[in-house]
């Protein structure tokens, strides 16, 4: 049955901060507890949005936003050193109303890349920017930058090191670094008009040269939201992600194959991601307001929030 006219449906927030080879073991509990907090935050201020009848695109902005904001994960500030020492960021944003969509690859700077992705989707007659032109539109718009030293680590700088010099390129999370485990962030959400939207940001691989550019900042690999279907945001080694464009995937089996979100997620995550060999991980989340979270990690940062129950947070079990 359709909706009627002012009737609401309940606000869902669903965000990641990456998937890796987190292991309990790696993890002390300190920095899980720091994790835990981050995750937290970032899941109150988009579920405030929500809360207050704001759109599902600004509460993944704001999701997403908060977490690039916090130097425990790989996006904005703690972001990973490329081949050269320095940042290239790559972000994205997606309304599942409208299926219009921005992003940024290669930027370096700016402080909030989903920002800036926000930007393009809403002002520009273009969907994805990239390097040293973009950092103009983002001083257009007004934009906040930072110097490179806002987006330094030592943690970041020890993890480069062990790969610097080398064409060693790995995910963020699988570094033998001691019990520091980093993300790319997404964020996915519905809300109480039911419509969709769906946003990533990351630093990308470590290492990672020739102007890289993973499956974050690809409208249908890493993001992708459309209001007939469902909103996923992903995370994981990108170049398997783009070649299975598995975001959007997971939308057209449902529209096409008429599958629940789980089946679709099954179907492209864990057996045609499985077979190439891919490792990641995938939020996502339906129009009835159906939560998938699924990895093939050992672990991923994320949680939920629905309204109504309380919070959720889980970095370990399925
Ligand atoms: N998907 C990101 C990329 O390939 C990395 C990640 O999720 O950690 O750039």
């Amino acid at each position: 049955m359709s909706k009627r006219k002012n009737e609401t449906v309940p606000y869902t927030l669903v965000i990641h901060g990456g998937a890796g080879t987190i292991s309990k073991a790696r993890q002390n509990e300190a920095l899980e507890k720091e994790y835990k907090k981050a995750l937290r935050e970032a899941l109150q201020k988009g579920g405030e949005v929500l809360k207050k009848g704001g759109s599902a695109l600004s509460a993944v902005r704001v999701a997403v936003r908060t977490m690039e904001d916090c130097p425990l994960f790989n996006a904005g500030r703690g972001a990973v050193f490329n081949f050269q020492g320095g940042h290239d960021l790559d972000a994205s944003i997606m309304d599942g109303k409208t299926l219009k969509a921005g992003a940024v690859a290669n930027i370096r700077n700016v402080k909030n890349p989903v920002e800036l992705a926000y930007i393009i989707m809403k002002k520009s007659q273009y969907v994805l920017l990239s390097g040293a032109d973009a950092l103009d539109y983002a001083l257009e718009n007004g934009l906040k930058i930072e110097d490179s030293q806002y987006f330094r680590t030592e943690m970041r700088y020890q993890q480069w090191l062990k790969a610097r010099g080398s064409d060693h390129m790995f995910l963020d999370h699988d570094t033998p670094v001691d019990d520091k485990k980093f993300g790319t962030v997404g964020a996915v959400a519905r809300d109480k008009r039911g419509n969709l939207a769906a946003a990533t940001s990351t630093g990308g691989l470590v290492n990672k040269r020739y102007g890289r550019i993973g499956d974050s900042p690809i409208i249908g690999a890493g993001t992708y939201a459309n209001n007939h279907t469902c909103a996923v945001s992903c995370t994981g080694k990108g170049e398997f992600f783009i070649r299975l464009v598995v975001a959007h995937e997971i939308s057209s089996i449902m529209e096409h194959g008429g599958k629940s979100l789980a089946e679709a997620c099954e179907i492209v995550f864990k057996q045609r991601l499985q077979t190439l060999g891919g490792k990641g991980g995938v939020i996502a989340l339906d129009k009835n307001g159906e939560v998938v979270t699924l990895f093939n990690t050992k672990g991923m940062y994320r949680g939920i929030k629905k309204e109504g129950e309380r919070d959720k947070i889980f970095i370990f079990d399925q």
